[in-house]
């Protein structure tokens, strides 16, 4: 019996059918690369779903935990630590530079929406205009602001007085928000929905449209932000900032982090007593944060980002098969005519590649920013192959 499937067997019967059977089981990665437990390798793009910022095992990353582990791993909000500190700073500086605002951290994207939404209810208000398409999270705050019914309905009632509008469509928006609504949230980029920007002009009106109510404008960019499309944020892409912006997968590249940012007034909501966990602000998850950072800025990671991204989107939409290319920097997705994209899926893993399927007909790439040209190149080249391949099985 190989190692994958008596992993796979144990997997099946000690974790909650949560996901289904694991796609692999691995066992070690570095810089792109991952290897199952049997030895074989892949090349990793997807990166954890747009976590593994610096891809596996980074050398800065490794340093930067195993020193602070090694120190401090975790003391309770009681306390404050240097690297909490700095991070916050760090994240406010890059996220909205020269505004005021302040950090609350947690440790994953729904606990970070979770806490934009309790802040959101201290104006006094309960409404919230969402997205359709949108996913932000599992727990039941950020359930109920996820616009996928089959999601929602088995945990209803949520917390309601939500309103979904079609992404993008800035009447619907306008027609929607009131003066009870209490936040507006949006992804500049829809990452579960196959890779959706908004346009410069939909996030601008968003901004015009809240400040007229005194409603908040909420950017989720937990799987949009650090680097990921090539700027700090996705919204830096518009020049619009957002009263609150909420973090995590690539900010600790690997280490769970997660971040609600408030500027202005929305900063200064929280009391003490209103929100906490014990998690939250780590000085392990922290420091990993700051690696994360400090190595983006230092090796010139956006814009490696936006060339690598590009050159996948033109390589992509070269064959036939793919009908729309969309993304920015190294989040990208596309729509397939004719081949599922579940079976272009199955057959990129078994060419050695790690991508994922948003839809019947959708595929999404969210390789580390460290990936090179050379990789990028070498995918492009196995593509027709891999499209060839998912096409016979069907
Ligand atoms: N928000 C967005 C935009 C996401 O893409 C995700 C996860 O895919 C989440 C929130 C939830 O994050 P987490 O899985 O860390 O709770």
């Amino acid at each position: 019996m190989s190692e994958t499937l008596k992993w796979t067997e144990r997997y099946a019967g000690a974790l909650m059918n949560t996901f289904g059977p694991p796609k692999l089981v691995l066992a070690r990665g570095e810089g792109c690369r991952v290897w199952d437990v049997d030895g074989n390798e892949y090349v990793d793009f997807l990166g954890g779903i747009a976590v593994n910022t610096l891809g596996h095992a980074h050398p800065a990353l490794v340093a930067a935990v195993s020193n602070q582990v090694s120190t401090l791993a975790h003391v309770s909000n009681f306390f404050a630590t240097r690297p909490q500190v700095e991070l916050a700073e760090r994240l406010l500086e890059l996220a909205a530079p020269g505004v005021d605002g302040r950090v609350f951290f947690c440790s994953s994207g729904a606990e970070a929406n979770e806490a934009a939404l309790k802040l959101s209810r201290l104006t006094g208000r309960t409404h919230v205009v969402a997205m359709e398409g949108a996913f932000h999270g599992r727990t039941m705050g950020s359930l109920a602001l996820t616009s996928k019914a089959a999601y929602r309905e088995p945990f209803e009632p949520l917390p309601g007085d939500v309103t979904w509008v079609p992404y993008g469509d800035a009447e619907a928006l306008a027609a929607a928000v009131t003066e009870r609504t209490a936040a507006v949230v949006i992804e500049p980029v829809q990452g579960e929905a196959g890779v959706n920007v908004a346009s410069a002009q939909f996030l601008a009106a968003a901004r015009e449209i809240t400040a007229q109510h005194g409603a908040l404008l909420w950017f989720d960019e937990v799987q949009s932000g650090m680097g990921r499309t090539g700027t700090w944020l996705a919204a830096h892409h518009s020049g619009v900032t957002p009263d609150v912006v909420t973090l995590a997968k690539g900010l600790g590249g690997g280490l769970p982090i997660g971040a609600c940012l408030a500027f202005g007034d929305a900063a200064g909501l929280f009391a003490p007593g209103n929100h906490g966990t014990t998690f939250g602000g780590n000085p392990l998850a922290t420091a990993a944060a700051l690696a994360v950072i400090d190595t983006i800025e230092a090796d010139g990671l956006l814009a490696r980002a936006v060339e690598t991204g590009d050159r996948l989107r033109a390589g992509v939409a070269a064959d036939p098969r793919v009908t729309e290319v969309r993304g920015l920097g190294v989040l990208v997705g596309l729509t397939l005519a004719g081949i599922d994209a579940p079976a272009v899926v199955a057959a990129a893993q078994s060419a050695g590649w790690i991508i994922n399927a948003t839809g019947p007909d959708r595929v999404r790439f969210a390789p580390p920013l460290v990936v090179g040209t050379e990789e990028i190149d070498a995918f492009l080249a196995a593509w027709p192959g891999i499209l060839d391949a998912a096409g016979e099985g069907a």
